[in-house]
């Protein structure tokens, strides 16, 4: 270490003794200070998504006193919303925020640190990536594109879906167009429906318009505010393709390491407290949703028969093994997801299932 490094540690650091100052205003006290900006997927107001990003990006600048700012970007402001893993990767913008499904084209894999059909609930997959080694293999995955990815928000499990008829046995599945993205839409493909994709500014118009048969959307709280209730009677439940949506925050490698490590450890908890922030707002909002839509709007909410979603999930056990077969590392994540899923389903079956299934009976 060079003399005058030396002593400028040494001097922050006994600053930081000698005031009972933290870490942090040592930090503060050498001068350096760190601006970066966060691109978002998700529109400017977009409930809970976009405003646990800027809750995160405030709470970091209070937490730092300033040592780290992180100015907030919605999709397309800065850059188109799906170009964001480039950007962060190439290090044009520091930060981002999205759901890893979306790099499904570049990479496969990166779907399994989101949700897959019939896969596990976010309590399974906070379960999954920060105490059975999810997490781990997310960052090895991801670090040739010099990104270290964080899960930042859950939506929990979503539901499934809003139809313009009645589904009550496989076969009324069979030639509808439904909007549904994803792992859900090839698995649901097999089943005879034709899946489509529409940006969220078009969805309400085309079922409406009856050009889609049936849309999946979030939940009870975005989908009341998308009006989709106006537009078809049935809203069925649950979400088997999305069961529980981890939501990722991606940074840059370099500016990653250029960071002091006591500001590294505030942006990791405090996207670990918009993890449970986001999950917490989620549940809070769509349980009042859910009322409105059920008292205000008389919607009916069905449950999809045993006979569907017994199907669809055979369909799902083929698809996945389909896509393993096409990438290797898919079929290394899928192998460890799937070994992780099967302790947890046998863990859940006995505690948070039966107690479900005790409450409810009660
Ligand atoms: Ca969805």
């Amino acid at each position: 270490m060079k003399r005058r490094e030396f002593i400028t540690k040494m001097g922050a650091g006994a600053l930081a003794a000698g005031t009972g100052v933290t870490a942090l205003g040592a930090a503060q006290a050498a001068g350096k200070r760190f601006r970066w900006k966060m691109v978002t997927t998700w529109p400017p107001n977009f409930p809970i998504f976009q405003d646990g990003v800027k809750r995160f990006a405030k709470e970091v600048r209070r937490m730092t006193r300033g040592a780290l700012t992180i100015q907030v970007f919605a999709g397309g402001e800065l850059i188109p919303p799906l170009q964001s893993f480039e950007a962060v990767s190439q290090g044009t913008v520091e930060v981002g925020h999205g759901a890893a499904y979306y790099w499904a084209g570049k990479i496969p894999a990166a779907q399994f640190f989101t949700a897959v059909p019939f896969g596990l609930n976010a309590q399974g997959m906070n379960a999954w990536l920060y105490s059975g080694g999810g997490l781990e293999l997310w960052r090895e995955i991801y670090a040739p594109h010099k990104l270290v990815p964080f899960p930042m928000g859950n939506t929990g499990v979503q539901m499934g879906g809003w139809f313009r008829k009645k589904i009550e046995t496989v076969n009324d599945l069979k030639g509808i167009k439904m909007r549904i993205p994803g792992l859900g839409g090839k698995v649901i493909a097999k089943a005879g429906v034709n899946p489509v994709l529409l940006p969220a500014s078009e969805i309400y118009t085309a079922l409406e318009r009856g050009t889609i048969d049936a849309t999946e959307w979030v939940g009870p709280y975005h989908d009341l505010r998308l009006g989709l209730y106006r537009a078809a009677k049935y809203y069925y439940y649950p979400g088997w393709h999305e069961p529980g949506p981890t939501l990722e925050m991606i940074i840059s490698k370099e500016a990653w390491e250029a960071l002091p490590r006591e500001l590294q450890l505030v942006v990791e908890n405090a996207a670990r407290a918009s993890n449970l922030w986001m999950l917490s707002e989620f549940e809070a909002r769509n349980l009042e949703a859910l009322r409105t839509l059920k008292e205000k709007y008389h919607v009916q909410v069905i449950e999809f028969p045993g006979a569907v979603l017994a199907e669809l999930k055979q369909l799902t056990a083929r698809t996945l093994q389909e896509e393993a077969s096409k990438d290797a590392t898919f079929k290394k994540v899928y192998e460890e997801y799937q070994q992780f899923q099967r302790s947890h389903d046998a863990w859940n079956k006995i505690s948070e299932s039966a107690y479900a299934r005790a409450a409810r009976d009660r």
